[in-house]
């Protein structure tokens, strides 16, 4: 059987192949972690992008959506900490000119050096005991494995202590004492470790006229804060009420891996909900569930997601969780939800010198309200929906097949249209057909090659349907509707396709399920 890191690879190269993602400016050797969609890796994106917005703004009527500008006004990412906090700590390796992030190379000193020893342990232990194996007592007694354990409680702990006091020193220690070395020079040969901001800066304004450093935002969030008067103002909007907001985010990331896992620009789905002080508790409690109900009713396997919740909280937040998701190499963040308390209102008030408040009416109150964030990489969620559909399948004929078997309302074709020949009036009868359900369906349209073959390349990117038209046809306007994951084939009336597409592609029927 193909180990998890063999199906990602073959994730990846699919989604090369059939026009998903392509690397960034391929031609010149590309751009690392930066990556294009394509034909069909744009259409399940806007799918997906489609899902979030009407789940999040159309089912809630006190949800709106904005479209914020990328550049902002440079002291937003000063009031925000972004420019003093949002840092990695880097290190580089003399000998390969490598960079690492240290915390990274620390993690990788535990799971690699210490975690594995106890796996080795405990493999060793079960083959040796058999059936009596007890595993939780064999880790809670054999002398090596609690040895492994305290040390790991002891990087841990010295991890976290180096994190919390900024101790870049403490840092580089800690690399030298656990003699860790860099992977590809085998060297100990460490820089110091240095703070590394994430933001991209740029020039706005010729140098002229004084020019003046401004950032790429690195989260869409802050938008949505500086905006938020303005659009309470006009839609006239009570607590509590949410702005809604998809776009482009940018961070220097120092370890781009995992294909479109980590990239350096990548989109967010970002909602912010604005709650009176002191309900934030409850409105946290209440957006996990709905957020946590909408990763569900997509469908993917019972066991793809779990609660992470944060024990160590950033400054400005009173709780937070995120949503992790089982990717082909392992459980991982695909979506975070904060309480912010009213730390982003606070800060923009006091930089701004503007006040960002809300008069209650039913308290005759003012005050600066409390948010709680929903955040979920898009990127993240495509890979999520990809690598979960993913499928290779070995029929009954010996023949193998590679199927994504997207939940169909996210594929990026509902339906293909195949006419048996290019010829003898079935090309034009399958247009035809092409014609009236393109305005409700993204129908797709192959004359080319084979049935059989027709039929591959549409499980290749998921199509639930093809639709195959034949000489019959032309006598009785029957087709024959075959389905993507049965394969499963069956002669309909032609007036009868839309109404069967309905009830399997369309959105408002998982929709349904949220509300
Ligand atoms: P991580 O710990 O993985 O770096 P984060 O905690 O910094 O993520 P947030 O700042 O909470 O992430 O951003 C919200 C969401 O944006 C994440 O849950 C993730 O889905 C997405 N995201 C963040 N950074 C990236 C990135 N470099 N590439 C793709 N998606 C990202």
């Amino acid at each position: 059987m193909a180990t998890q890191e063999e199906v990602f690879k073959k994730v990846t190269s699919h989604a090369k192949e059939f026009g998903f993602v392509f690397q960034s400016s391929e031609i010149y050797d590309g751009l690392s972690a930066v990556y294009d969609y394509g034909q069909n890796g744009s259409a399940l994106k806007k799918n997906i992008k489609e899902y979030w917005w009407n789940a999040m703004v159309q089912l809630h009527e006190n949800i709106v959506g904005i479209d914020a500008s990328i550049f902002m006004h440079p002291t937003t990412w000063k009031a925000s900490g972004h420019v003093d906090a949002f840092n990695d700590p880097l290190v580089d390796n003399k000998d390969s000119k490598k960079r690492y992030r240290a915390d990274v190379l620390v993690e990788e000193y535990i799971e690699n050096k210490l975690v594995a020893k106890i796996n080795k342990e405990v493999a060793k232990a079960s083959k040796r005991f058999g059936e009596s194996f007890d595993e939780a007592q064999f880790k809670s007694t054999n002398p090596r494995v609690l040895g492994y354990q305290e040390k790991i409680k002891e990087v841990e702990n010295r991890l976290k202590q180096v994190q919390e006091d900024e101790d870049m020193t403490g840092f580089k220690q800690l690399i030298e004492d656990l003699e860790i070395a860099c992977p590809i020079s085998g060297s100990k040969n460490w820089t110091d470790v240095r703070q590394f901001n994430l933001m991209f800066s740029t020039e706005i304004g010729s140098v002229s006229e004084g020019a003046n450093t401004i950032y790429l935002r690195p989260e869409t969030a802050q938008g949505i804060f500086v905006n938020y008067l303005n659009v309470q103002k006009t839609s006239g909007m009570n607590l509590p009420f949410g702005i809604a907001q998809i776009g482009k985010a940018f961070r220097n990331e120092i370890v781009a891996r995992q294909f479109i896992f980590r990239m350096r620009e990548f989109e967010q789905m970002e909602m912010q909900f604005f709650v009176r002080p002191g309900e934030q508790e409850k409105w946290y409690k209440y957006w996990k569930d709905i957020r946590m109900n909408w990763h569900k009713a997509i469908g993917f396997p019972d066991g793809s997601h779990r609660f992470h919740d944060h024990l160590k909280l950033a400054h400005y937040a009173d709780a937070a969780a995120d949503i992790e998701f089982k990717f082909p190499f392992g459980f991982k963040e695909l979506e975070g939800i904060h309480s912010r308390t009213d730390f982003d209102l606070g800060a923009h008030e006091e930089y701004s010198k503007k006040k960002l408040r809300y008069f209650d009416p039913e308290t005759n109150e003012s005050y600066v309200p409390y948010v709680v964030e929903t955040s979920i990489g898009l990127d993240r969620m495509f890979l999520a929906v990809l690598s979960t559909a993913y499928e290779e399948e070995k029929l009954d004929d010996g023949s193998e097949r590679i199927v994504l078997k997207f939940p169909p309302f996210l594929s990026p074709y509902k339906v293909a249209v195949l006419p048996l020949m290019g010829k003898d009036g079935l090309d034009e009868k399958a247009k035809s057909i092409v014609n009236t359900l393109k305005f409700d369906f993204e129908c797709t349209y192959d004359q080319k090659s084979k049935i059989g073959k027709r039929y591959r390349k549409q499980d290749a990117i998921g199509t639930p349907f093809c639709v195959t038209v034949d000489y019959q046809t032309l006598e009785d306007n029957t087709v024959t509707l075959r389905e993507r994951d049965s394969m499963e084939q069956k002669r309909v009336a032609v007036h009868e396709l839309a109404n069967i597409l309905s009830e399997h592609v369309n959105m408002k029927n998982v929709l349904k399920k949220l509300v």
